[in-house]
């Protein structure tokens, strides 16, 4: 495999086989991005990937949505302190459109592309989301307006191509534009002590990226100001909220505790190092 940043021939890492297919990992020996050996990038986004009936899927935020809708609100918060609504805001791999909904009680023009049709069908019967979500690949993705904001939660990993999804994203933002990435970072000692067994290896997670190579190459396409938060880019009663809607006994209690400890462990970090991770950047395309 050949890193799509350096086009250097990338050394072989691992092999993970907690799954039916094993995972092929690679890593470029000069970023150190790492990614998967896979044939169709694709494959995985069937209407069973998005309503959690696949073996490998996404949770369906529809069943959770009063829950989710704590995270996206305080997310929002975040946001709204680097740009104020009514700024024109895309979610790309938007899902049922929980987020765009959310944006858009909050004030902003919100919209949404994914790849699925199901998912961009079922976004279509809510009459709030009707005429703002399209079914496309962001490459090929083009609007007539540019966006003030555009986030990919735990998209990126998913796209193949970065190298073209990299200057996309900076051509889709207006001048004054901030993207959103919610991913993995590999510099974190989560990832590196957990070797292949960190639970983010994962079909159709593509790339693994880090805080270093992710500086890097956002920088190199013309990003100009990076905001780093270890962890998320909101605080932790939002997300004990969340936790709320998928804890159904008291027996599972302790995972309160555990996520609270995660969250305050993910604030220890120092230049490129981190302690779990947990991993959100925001990157403006001028200030
Ligand atoms: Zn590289």
């Amino acid at each position: 495999m050949i890193c799509p940043f350096c086009k250097l021939k990338c050394q072989y890492l691992y092999t993970i086989n907690r799954f039916e297919e094993p995972l092929e990992i690679f890593q470029c020996p000069i970023c150190k991005l790492q990614m998967q050996n896979t044939s169709d990038p694709y494959k995985y986004y069937t209407k069973e990937y998005f309503d959690g009936t696949a073996n490998y899927n996404y949770f369906d935020e529809r069943k959770y949505y009063k829950y989710c809708e704590y995270v996206w609100n305080a997310r929002l918060k975040t946001i709204k302190k680097y740009k104020l609504p009514p700024a024109r805001f895309l979610d790309i791999g938007c899902s049922f459109g929980g987020f765009i909904k959310s944006a858009i009680k909050y004030g902003y023009d919100a919209e949404g592309i994914d790849i699925s049709s199901y998912a961009i069908q079922e976004c279509k019967k809510d009459p709030v989301l009707k005429n703002r979500v399209f079914q496309n690949h962001i490459l090929d993705f083009n609007p007539t307006k540019k966006y003030d904001i555009i986030t990919l939660i735990e998209v990126l990993e998913h796209l193949p191509e970065p190298q073209k999804v990299f200057k996309k994203l900076y051509d889709l933002l207006n001048e004054e534009g901030l993207l959103i990435i919610q991913t993995a970072n590999f510099d974190g000692l989560q990832a590196k002590l957990q070797k292949e067994n960190y639970h983010y290896y994962l079909p159709g997670h593509l790339f693994y990226y880090s805080k270093s190579n992710l500086t890097k190459h956002l920088k190199e396409y013309g990003f100009k100001q990076l905001i780093y938060f270890h962890g998320v880019d909101f605080g932790l009663i939002p997300k004990l909220k969340k936790m709320k809607g998928f804890i159904d006994s008291p027996k599972y209690y302790y995972k309160y505790i555990r996520a609270s400890l995660y969250h305050f462990l993910s604030k220890v970090a120092y230049k490129n190092f981190a302690l779990t991770s947990s991993f959100v950047l925001y990157a403006f395309k001028n200030k």
